[in-house]
């Protein structure tokens, strides 16, 4: 049963020496309540590089403790009645073989929905599924004929959110890095179009893409690129903050906006969110997105790395950009 435990707080991108494998005892049920699990994929999330440097929404990983993940796996073994050995659940696994998780409890894993790929179950049904479901739709309230930019564009969060744009009728810009990603964008997804921001200039494309302006605008990555997208805003847009990943490999030290006052001028709204907020509404997200992956208006793209040992690795993909849409760990077959 191998298990990485986090052994020094990383200084910038993530080392594998920030980590140790170790070979431990397989973990065993020591009472009613609980459920064995066999982890199958591990879920790799920006908010992973927090969770080793601060407190934020969840307190900060310890030295010594199991890197915490969200992930899926199977249950092999369970003393409690609502699970059975062979369910496929999702939760909180962490960097290793197996987990004993409580049954009940904000830290229960949930079964995955029926008939969905486990792959897919992280992914557009996953947390960022849900982050772009939610965050586009309850703070952006993107109405038809909206013009939507999206940062970070060809990962995750961001292929769904564009995805989920067109479908309300909305015109969609994407923001991303390099040419293979832009391609896919405007290719693939249907984008109407995409701005290569490690060749462009990303003002000047955004205000030749809106000359009318950006009605919503939903933001992953801060820094430069969040102040773009604010010297083209609309009257009365809205700007979903999901993220910024530009500054988590820098103890959060991104500056703010020096435009910000356009949000005054154009008497827009600049609104945060936290997709765990959302967990009570995750049916209406599903039946939803279930819809349109069926009608063929929505695509889903996995990037799977191979095994438990590449997860440093795999984590450092997303800050390196290698990833294009959701990067997972496979450390099991399913
Ligand atoms: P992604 O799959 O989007 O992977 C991260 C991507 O970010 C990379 O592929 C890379 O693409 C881009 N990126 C990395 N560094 C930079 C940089 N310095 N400048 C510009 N782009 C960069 O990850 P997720 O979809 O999981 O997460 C996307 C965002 O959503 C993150 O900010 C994350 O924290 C946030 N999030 C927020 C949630 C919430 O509840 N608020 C929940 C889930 C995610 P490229 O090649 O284009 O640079």
């Amino acid at each position: 049963n191998r298990v990485y435990r986090l052994v020094t707080r990383p200084q910038g991108m993530v080392k594998d020496s920030d980590f140790a494998l170790k070979e431990e005892p397989k973990p065993e049920l020591q009472g009613d309540g609980q459920i064995l699990v066999r982890n199958l994929y591990l879920s790799v999330d920006p908010t992973q590089r927090g969770w080793l440097e601060r407190d934020t929404y969840m307190p900060m990983i310890g030295l010594g403790e199991v890197m915490r993940a969200f992930g899926a796996g199977r249950v092999v073994a369970s003393r409690d009645p609502g699970f059975a050995p062979g369910d496929l659940v999702s939760g909180m696994v962490g960097w290793q073989d197996h987990v004993v998780l409580p049954a009940k409890g904000p830290a229960a894993p949930s079964k995955l929905p029926p008939g969905v790929p486990v792959e897919n179950a992280l992914s557009l049904f996953g947390i960022t599924g849900l982050t772009a479901y939610f965050g586009l739709l309850d703070i952006g309230r993107p109405q038809e004929g909206d013009t939507v930019l999206v940062s970070g564009a060809a990962g995750a969060t961001g292929m769904a959110v564009g995805q989920i744009a067109k479908i309300k009728g909305c015109r969609v810009i994407g923001i991303a890095g390099g040419k293979e990603k832009t391609s896919w964008l405007t290719g693939e997804l249907g984008f109407d179009a995409a701005i290569d921001y490690k060749a462009e200039d990303v003002s000047a494309r955004i205000k030749e893409l809106a000359p009318r302006g950006v009605n919503v605008f939903f933001e992953n990555v801060g820094g430069a690129i969040l102040e773009a997208g604010l010297d083209h805003l609309a009257q009365r847009a809205r700007v979903v903050l999901c993220g910024a990943i530009s500054g988590y490999n820098d103890s959060f030290s991104m500056q703010g906006p020096r435009n910000y006052m356009n949000l005054v001028l154009t008497r827009s709204r600049m609104e945060g969110f936290i997709i765990i907020d959302y967990f009570d509404r995750v049916g209406e997200a599903m039946k939803d997105l279930g819809t349109w992956l069926q009608a063929g208006k929505i695509k889903d793209r996995i990037d799977i790395a191979e095994g438990l040992d590449q997860a440093p690795a795999a984590l450092r993909r997303l800050f390196e950009g290698k990833n294009i849409g959701k990067q997972l760990v496979k450390i099991a077959d399913a």
